[in-house]
C-alpha cells in the first residue's frame, strides 16, 4: 500500500486499529453467598480479562472459587457488584432472554463430567444443541462431523457413550461446546478423570481450538504440570485471583 504524506511533512499517525473486545472481562467482581447468619465471599474484587486467542490456567485450592468464577463467566450466576463482559456485552445489561442467547451461542462450557446422553451417538450430541438454538439440518449435521474431526473422531461419529473412552467422551463434550460457535470457553477441571496421557492431549486439544477458533479460553485444572502448554496462569486464594502470570513461573 503507498502512503502519499507530503515530502518533508510528518507521516500522520496510522489509525490504531480498534481494539478487538476481549472473550471476557470481570471487574471488581464479588459473589456472596448467605453463610449461616453471615455471608461468604466467594469471588473478592475478582479483574481479569481474556483476550480472543489466549488460554489461561486458573489454579487454587479446592473451596477457593474458580468454579464460581466460571458460573459469574458463563452468566449462570450474577455477581453481587461488579462488571462482566462477554465478547463486549455488559451482561449486567442483558434480560434473562438476553443472557440465555448469550451461553447458547456466546459461551462454550466444558465440565469435568461431559454429561453425554446415553442415547445419542457422538454426532446427536452435537446436533441436539442446535435444536435448542432453533437451528436444525444438514448444516448443523456438517458442523457437528467437522467439529468432531477437529477434535479427533472423525471415525466416532456413529458412537455412543458407552462404546467411547473417557478421554474420547470428554473429545465430545469439547466439540459439543464448540458448536454455536463461541468466543469464550470455560473449562472446569476437563481432565480430573483422565489418566497423564489423556489428560496432556485433551489440554493440548484446548490450545489447539483457542487458536484456531480465536477464542478466549479459562481452563479450570488442578493439573498444574500441563500449565506451561497454556499462555497464562493465574492462582486463587479465598475469591481472590492473582495477576496473570507466565506458565513457567508455577
Ligand atoms: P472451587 O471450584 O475453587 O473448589 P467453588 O467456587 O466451588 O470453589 O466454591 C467457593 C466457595 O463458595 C466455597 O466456600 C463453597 O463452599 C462456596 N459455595 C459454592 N457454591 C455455593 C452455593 N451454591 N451456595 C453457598 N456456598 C457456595
Ligand atoms: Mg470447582
Amino acid at each position: 500500500m503507498s502512503h502519499s504524506a507530503p515530502a518533508g511533512a510528518p507521516a500522520p499517525a496510522a489509525p490504531a486499529a480498534p481494539a478487538a473486545p476481549a472473550a471476557l472481562e470481570l471487574q471488581a467482581v464479588t459473589l456472596e453467598y448467605p453463610d449461616g447468619g453471615g455471608t461468604l465471599k466467594a469471588l473478592d474484587n475478582v479483574d481479569l480479562r481474556v483476550p480472543r486467542g489466549q488460554i489461561l490456567s486458573l489454579v487454587g485450592p479446592s473451596g477457593s472459587g474458580k468454579s464460581s468464577l466460571l458460573a459469574v463467566a458463563a452468566t449462570l450466576i450474577a455477581p453481587t457488584s461488579g462488571t462482566v463482559t462477554v465478547a463486549g456485552t455488559d451482561v449486567g445489561d442483558l434480560n434473562d432472554a438476553g443472557r440465555t442467547a448469550l451461553r447458547r451461542s456466546g459461551v462454550g462450557i466444558v465440565f469435568q463430567q461431559p454429561n453425554l446422553l446415553a442415547s445419542l451417538t457422538a454426532a446427536e450430541q452435537l446436533v441436539i444443541t442446535d435444536r435448542l438454538r432453533g437451528k436444525a439440518g444438514p448444516a448443523s449435521e456438517r458442523r457437528a462431523l467437522e467439529l468432531l474431526e477437529l477434535v479427533g473422531l472423525a471415525h466416532e461419529a456413529g458412537k455412543r457413550p458407552h462404546q467411547l473412552s473417557g478421554g474420547q467422551r470428554q473429545r465430545v463434550n469439547i466439540a459439543r461446546a464448540l458448536m454455536g460457535s463461541p468466543s469464550l470457553l470455560l473449562v472446569d477441571e476437563p481432565t480430573a478423570a483422565l489418566d497423564t496421557q489423556r489428560s496432556e492431549s485433551i489440554v493440548q486439544l484446548l490450545v489447539k481450538v483457542t487458536r484456531e477458533f480465536g477464542l478466549g479460553t479459562v481452563m479450570v485444572t488442578h493439573d498444574t504440570g500441563f500449565v506451561p502448554l497454556t499462555d497464562a496462569v493465574a492462582g486463587m486464594v479465598d475469591g481472590r485471583l492473582g495477576a496473570p502470570a507466565h506458565p513457567e513461573s508455577l
